[in-house]
């Protein structure tokens, strides 16, 4: 069974980070704790092993480092959504509201079409805003979302509640 206590014992709570009154969920002590490491990535192969996606897409940047585990374990095709100005060729982008000002995020126009059942993959719900844009750019390739994931939730700042209010479903290993 998954070991949430362990996860939660490894994370680090940065308070004032970026800015005053806000506490950043540090997550980078899982990549230094290869048992932490495991536990997180064992924790959503147990989930979509027997899942029928067929592609998984992971958001700039902390979202491509599981993810890649997952796609390589899963044996499934990765997507990445970049941040702008950061992948070559046909893209398409998507932008969003952040509490000061907004940012865009982007996709290769090839990276999923009808028919793709995509699991869309980050570290962090918070307001939910990242995950609403790649779940739109998802759709926009005409691709469908089986599920959105994340290792953390805060669900106090009602994120994942808005991806389920849009039709979404959402897994996430740990809340606070
Ligand atoms: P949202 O769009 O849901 O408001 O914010 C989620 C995005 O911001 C994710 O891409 C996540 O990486 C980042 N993020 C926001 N707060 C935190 C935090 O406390 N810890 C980490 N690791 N990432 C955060």
């Amino acid at each position: 069974a998954f070991d949430a206590s362990y996860v939660k014992s490894v994370i680090r709570a940065l308070p004032d980070w970026p800015e005053p009154g806000v506490t950043f969920r540090d997550i980078t002590p899982i990549f230094k704790d290869p048992k932490a490491l495991r536990t997180v990535t064992d924790g959503f192969i147990e989930r979509y092993v027997t899942s029928d996606i067929t592609h998984i897409a992971s958001i700039d940047a902390r979202g491509f480092l599981v993810s890649a585990i997952l796609a390589h374990q899963l044996n499934k095709p990765l997507i990445l959504v970049r941040k702008k100005g950061k992948l070559p060729g046909d893209t398409i982008s998507q932008s969003y509201d952040l509490e000061y000002g907004s940012a865009t995020l982007e996709v290769q126009t090839d990276a999923c079409g009808p028919g793709d059942k995509v699991l869309i993959f980050d570290d962090l719900i918070a307001t939910g805003g990242t995950l609403i844009a790649a779940c739109s750019l998802v759709q926009r390739l005409g691709g469908s979302v089986s599920e959105v994931a994340s290792i953390i939730d805060l669900p106090g700042l009602q994120g994942s509640q808005r991806l389920q209010d849009s039709g979404v479903s959402v897994f996430s290993l740990i809340a606070y």
